[in-house]
């Protein structure tokens, strides 16, 4: 992806996440503590402005500044684990974009510990990148990170605050795998726009 696809990707992602911020934390509301539509709100908000006050350079800068944004202004776990998302995305950048988004999600594994089943983000964006990886294009990983957002509604969490409900948190859609599927979505949109 190059710079202006970047920059493209992460207003997009910014967009969908005030507009669906409402959402997002009613879903947290349900298994957490509601805050993570305002946690997200907050901080690509502050991703933009800095992105408005300081041009990055290239797309490693760019995905520094979005991680470094992300990590500082973000108090809840999301803030940390969406920050070494985009800070372990640049530097793999010049592999080409599954590579990138392999580095990323790799980065939120080893930040969260996560696997598989746990009712998390990694849940959306594991098959994700699985399809970039055989070969589907953006649109298709994009339809791969909302049926994985739709698989947690079964899962129990084991990860995070929603996992101190157990078997209660069962029945919900994780708020973090929703707003995963909406960064790939944004992704999807900003490469064929
Ligand atoms: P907090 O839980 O601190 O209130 P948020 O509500 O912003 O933070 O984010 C919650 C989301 O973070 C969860 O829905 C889940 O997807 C994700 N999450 C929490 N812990 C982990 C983890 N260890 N690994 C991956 N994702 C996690
Ligand atoms: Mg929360």
């Amino acid at each position: 992806m190059e710079l202006s696809q970047l920059d493209a990707w992460v207003r997009e992602f910014a967009r969908l996440i005030a507009e669906n911020a409402q959402y997002l934390s009613d879903l947290d509301a349900a298994i957490g503590d509601a805050d993570h539509g305002i946690n997200m709100n907050r901080g690509m908000t502050a991703v933009i402005a800095a992105l408005d006050a300081d041009s990055p350079a290239d797309g490693p800068a760019l995905c520094k500044q979005v991680g470094m944004a992300l990590v500082k202004s973000v108090g809840g776990a999301s803030g940390p684990l969406y920050g070494t998302f985009f800070l372990r995305m640049g530097p793999a950048l010049a592999d080409g974009f599954p590579a990138a988004l392999r580095a990323a999600v790799d980065g939120v594994v080893q930040r969260g510990r996560a696997e598989p089943a746990d009712k998390t983000m990694f849940d959306a964006l594991a098959p994700a990148l699985a399809a970039l990886e055989s070969g589907a294009d953006l649109a298709a990983a994009a339809a791969a990170a909302e049926k994985g957002r739709d698989s947690t509604e079964s899962m129990i969490a084991r990860k995070g605050r929603a996992s101190y409900l157990g078997q209660r948190s069962v029945g919900h859609i994780d708020p973090g795998a929703a707003s995963a599927a909406m960064l790939i979505a944004a992704a999807a949109t900003a490469v064929t726009t």
